[in-house]
């Protein structure tokens, strides 16, 4: 060990020590054989074998860290290109002397900047979903008009092949364009961009997830994909939007804009600060997309922010609310023309639900189509599943991801056409619903085909005629082959590599299916005048929604909001509440599964319940610790770098210092980070050793942060050879208080641990407070989910 830096390995001949771990923590280095946790368990239980497994797991992967890919841990390997963020507080000397300079008006002036930094958040947002809203409806206009005179002429001319070329040519130009740029430019802004941001507030490092060029792309992106009339919705995608936007503004700076930094918010550039404005971000996205402000804090609460407090709550309201208000005035000024009536607080419009009273007795039949909406919910996220796990073992290139969104275009768009073509479900004009613009098509003059009116239009219009429609609006066969070809392509469609949110495709396949259920309770009570087949519409897209995704709270509060209609929260939160149920029973949800495919290590909320109290530290931690000294040879320093990939190490003392040895092991004087060691060997932060001290100032903040967030790797920086024999202090930057628990803690406590303080690494020490493992986020993640199977196995079997 001498020059200070290397793996704290097991003493010579400590195996052989009688161990009794109750009386030595260190008894967790004793051979398996000796342990007593194994002595009990004689007929080996599953938790026996479990245990044995992450034992044997840990050791082979710390001799093999490359190579080692155990079948059932196959993710392990690929869950290393996500590191974590640092949501833990430190308190290095550098930190405390800047923080104790600050004064009580520095204080006050930051809290002020928060909110004035929300408020722009909310602001930028609702501008953000203006324009996407105003440029689909301007695509759209043009789009629809231009194909409507063309089937409106070739239906009388017998030329109908020609309009579907024009409709197919302009669908596949429009999806095309978003295409190229996802697959070509900014790959991360697929699909709805929730998964990402909840991944990002769990406390993982998604590679260009809060990136200016991945908001530009998202924005492009969505704005052309769904004119091109693909079964996606505008309104997931803002919510990634609103993360970003509140990314950005934050750090008063752009990453991928060089010069564009304005040297101002100085004090937010880190990762505990940005988190809690993306939360805002996140939550003025839900807010400006279906006009829910309270829906939006509870969206970040729910599924995203794994640590929360008061303060947080009323400042990150106080944004979406900023943003449903500014989205107000802005369409309600430019889109209705009129400034003073204020009444489109979001992007999606359900309309007002009035006069539509709902039985006591009908509660069954509500929770019937909870049940419903998780059956379909579940059968969803299973094909989609599958059809993920394909597309990522085959569909990985970008050339073949375009030319799949390609062919989806192109079968969405002959299904459609189909659908309309085929059916006969002429209906009088005057039943229209209100906001549609008929399509004719084959029927007789002052008809429309009502297929055509849910077709072709946009997904936002369709939801609400479905919810607002006269009675026989829709005849039952055109509800059930649209909701089945919508429910269908909308399962093909998410996954694709355009930018795509998921509730309003759910929300359209419910309210089409909803609205059957409506047409058959018509049939059986005919002339009830509560059988109302829009109330059924609304339960339906809840519970399809539900279903999918499986928000519960957030979810049941975002429909109440949009709706306006605090009636019908009961009805809503049962239909949402048993399609979670039933749906969580098959699978998880949609987000979940996608995260889980990816192979992201997602701290869940809650720790296996049985399974947490049974293992300790000691079964899972990481052993052979790679550590550094208090003071360090450069030269080791940067051979570590260059060698390991670890991202944080263990302090111990120098090793001149004896009292802190003992057998071969250290007591942890503090926890140094990767990007720290990076910046003090670029900035050069290391001098002459006299007697214990290194003869150089100390780095400051400024310097040791500046390259946040983008922390260069140590390829990038070049050390001089005849720098290696000089000497690095590592006290100033090193977090002197690191989290440490014993050997012997239990899961459940160390998963608590991680969750409330937002833990990153934990060191394990044994009853004398040696060091002997660490436990990271990423171990956690890893235990929890395998066992979250093990747990489900276990269920299924017993
Ligand atoms: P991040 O999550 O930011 O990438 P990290 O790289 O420090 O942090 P992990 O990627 O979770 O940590 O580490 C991978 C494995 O290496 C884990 O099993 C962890 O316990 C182990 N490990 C982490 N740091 C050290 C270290 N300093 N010495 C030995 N093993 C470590």
């Amino acid at each position: 060990m001498e020059g200070g830096v290397g793996t704290r390995r097991r003493a010579t001949g400590f195996r052989s020590r009688s161990v009794d771990p109750e009386v030595d923590g260190s008894g967790v280095f004793g051979a398996s054989e000796t342990s007593p946790l194994l002595m009990r368990d004689r007929a080996p239980s599953m938790w026996g074998r479990l245990r044995n497994r992450f034992r044997s797991i840990t050791a082979a992967e710390q001799q093999h860290p490359a190579e080692y890919v155990a079948p059932h841990r196959r993710h392990f390997a690929r869950q290393m290109v996500y590191e974590s963020l640092d949501y833990e507080i430190t308190e290095s000397r550098v930190e405390m002397k800047e923080r104790r300079k600050l004064t009580l008006k520095d204080h006050f002036r930051d809290v002020i900047l928060r909110w004035v930094i929300l408020f722009f958040i909310g602001i930028f947002t609702a501008f953000a979903a203006f324009a996407i809203d105003v440029g689909i409806k301007i695509i759209s206009k043009y789009k629809f008009g231009f194909i409507r005179d063309s089937i409106s002429r070739c239906t009388k001319h017998d030329c109908l092949s020609q309009s579907f070329g024009i409709w197919v040519g302009l669908d596949i130009l429009l999806v095309g364009l978003a295409g190229v740029m996802v697959c070509f430019i900014a790959p991360i802004a697929a699909g709805s961009g929730i998964p990402e941001v909840k991944c990002y507030l769990n406390g993982i490092k998604m590679p260009e997830v809060v990136r200016l060029k991945t908001l530009v792309t998202k924005a492009i992106g969505v704005m052309f994909a769904v004119s091109g009339g693909m079964t996606i919705g505008k309104e997931g995608p803002m919510i990634h939007s609103g993360a970003v936007v509140a990314a950005g503004l934050s750090q008063g700076k752009s990453t991928s804009i060089r010069w564009l930094d304005t040297r101002f918010l100085k004090q937010f550039r880190n990762d505990v600060e940005k988190r809690d404005f993306v939360s805002g971000g996140a939550a003025a996205g839900v807010s400006a997309a279906f006009g829910a402000p309270i829906g939006g804090v509870l969206f970040s609460l729910e599924e995203g922010a794994s640590f929360w407090n008061q303060f947080l709550t009323w400042r990150i309201f106080f944004c979406s609310m900023t943003a449903t208000f500014v989205l107000n005035i802005l369409l309600s000024t430019f889109e209705n023309g009129n400034p003073g009536a204020l009444s489109n607080p979001g992007l999606i419009n359900f309309g007002k639900f009035e006069d539509m009273p709902y039985n006591l007795s009908e509660l069954p039949l509500f929770i019937i189509m909870g049940v419903i909406g998780g059956l379909l919910g579940a059968a969803f996220n299973s094909i989609n599943e599958k059809l993920t796990h394909f597309r990522m073992h085959h569909v990985f290139t970008p050339h073949a991801k375009l030319l799949e969104v390609l062919a989806v275009t192109v079968l969405t768009t002959v299904i459609f056409f189909t659908l309309i073509f085929f059916s006969d479900d002429c209906l009088p004009l005057g039943q229209s619903p209100e906001s549609s613009s008929p399509l004719q098509f084959f029927c007789e003059e002052h008809q429309y085909s009502a297929m055509g009116a849910l077709l072709f239009n946009t997904p936002e219009d369709s939801i609400k005629n479905l919810f607002h429609g006269p009675k026989d609006a829709y005849t039952s066969s055109t509800l059930a082959f649209f909701a089945i070809a919508y429910w269908a392509l909308a399962c093909i469609t998410y996954g694709l590599s355009i930018p795509s949110g998921l509730f309003v495709p759910c929300l359209l396949t419910g309210a089409s299916w909803g609205r059957l259920v409506g047409n058959i309770m018509a049939s059986i009570f005919p002339g009830a005048t509560w059988v109302i087949p829009g109330k059924y519409a609304l339960i339906g897209a809840a519970a399809m929604l539900a279903g999918v995704v499986r928000m519960t709270i957030s979810l049941t509060v975002i429909i109440i909001e949009a709706t306006g209609n605090v009636t019908y929260g009961l009805p809503i939160m049962l239909a949402v509440i048993f399609a979670k149920l039933v749906g969580d029973y098959f699978n998880e949800g949609l987000y979940d599964i996608h995260i889980e495919l990816k192979h992201i290590p997602l701290l869940p909320w809650a720790p296996p319940p049985v399974a947490s109290h049974r293992l300790q530290a000691q079964d899972f931690m990481s052993r052979d610790i790679q550590c550094v000294r208090m003071l360090n040879r450069v030269g080791d320093i940067y051979r570590l770098l260059r060698t390991s990939k670890h991202n944080a190490f263990p302090v111990i003392a120098w090793h001149e210092d004896a009292t802190v040895e003992t057998n071969g092991l250290a007591i942890v004087q503090g926890m140094v980070l990767r990007q720290h060691l990076i910046a003090l060997l670029k900035h050069r932060g290391y001098g002459h050793k006299i007697g214990n001290m290194v003869a150089k100032n100390e780095l400051a903040l400024d310097e040791l942060t500046q390259d946040y967030p983008r922390w260069p790797k140590i390829s990038s920086v070049d050390v001089p050879k005849e720098d290696y024999d000089m000497w690095m202090d590592l006290r100033p930057y090193m977090n002197p208080s690191p989290y440490l628990v014993q050997a012997s803690c239990s899961l459940a406590k160390i998963f608590r641990l991680f969750r409330t303080m937002g833990l990153r690494h934990l060191v394990v020490v044994n009853k004398m407070n040696e060091l002997v493992g660490l436990v990271t986020r990423k171990d956690l993640a890893n235990i929890t989910n395998d066992m979250k199977r093990e747990d489900f196995l276990h269920s299924r079997l017993s």
